[in-house]
């Protein structure tokens, strides 16, 4: 997968796409990654890419024309991208769309900043808007969206981070998680989680995400695929929850 990034900021984001699972995925050219600076695609002698609103608006607007020309000169020979507007605007960004970008062969991703951008370069060349959360941020909301994407490309992550069993993947948060010591401040891990029984493990693993998000995000339980046993579950939880 191809990534190119359109921002004021690429140093900024060169950092952070270096690092971590992604920066590991992207040495071992699982994706590509590059990070266009808008400034470089302004035909003003000052570099300026922004300019006052029409209207009695305070603050600054970027301009199509730098945002274009960063587009046509990236994407120029070759298969036309699917071009994403990070914008408080748009979707929110859930893992299931996320696993649908990864499986495209490239995106291009295009940050705002200061009061956003004119409306018009929107029409031009962006397919989709995707927000990150029902939130205004001045930057910094574009790792969320690659690293999520990221994540599930085939290699990024080892076969024991597998991203399937986290949350929202299947509907369901995942379930808690233990590591050593087996005893701490008289808090022990779950027996089953040290009996080698898979099955076990497996059933309880599922039964606890089921509680994990009917404790914690009940609405996410109306759009999961759920089976019976994860219905009285909940059934057993309800109960209990009309005794106190
Ligand atoms: N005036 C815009 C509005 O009210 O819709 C907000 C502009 S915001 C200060 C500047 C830039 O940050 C946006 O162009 C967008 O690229 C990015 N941004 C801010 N909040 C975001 C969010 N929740 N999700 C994704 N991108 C966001």
């Amino acid at each position: 997968m191809n990534i190119d990034i359109a921002t004021l900021f690429p140093e900024m984001l060169e950092n952070y796409l270096s690092e971590s699972v992604v920066g590991r995925a992207r040495a071992k050219n699982i994706f590509t990654v590059t990070c266009h600076n808008i400034r470089d695609y302004t035909q003003d002698k000052h570099r300026r890419v922004d300019d006052t609103p029409y209207s009695e608006r305070q603050g600054m607007l970027m301009q199509c024309e730098p945002i274009y020309n960063c587009y046509k000169s990236v994407t120029a020979g070759k298969a036309k991208p699917h071009v994403i507007y990070m914008s408080p605007q748009g979707k929110t960004l859930t893992q299931k769309r996320a696993k649908e970008l990864s499986q495209l062969d490239s995106i291009f991703i295009l940050c705002g900043h200061y009061e956003g951008v004119d409306s018009r370069v929107i029409d031009e060349i962006v397919d989709e808007e995707i927000s990150v959360g029902d939130y205004v941020l001045t930057g910094g909301e574009l790792p969320a969206l690659v690293h999520c994407v990221v994540r599930m490309l085939e290699g990024t992550l080892s076969q024991a981070d597998c991203y399937e069993d986290e949350s929202h993947y299947n509907g369901l948060l995942e379930y808690p998680q233990y590591t050593r010591p087996e005893v701490w401040h008289d808090r022990e891990v779950p027996k089953v989680l040290l009996s080698g029984n898979h099955a076990e493990i497996a059933k309880w693993r599922r039964e606890e995400a089921v509680k994990a998000t009917y404790l914690k995000r009940p609405e996410l339980l109306e759009r999961s695929p759920l089976t019976e046993k994860d219905l009285a579950i909940i059934h057993k939880l309800e109960e209990k929850e009309n005794k106190k």
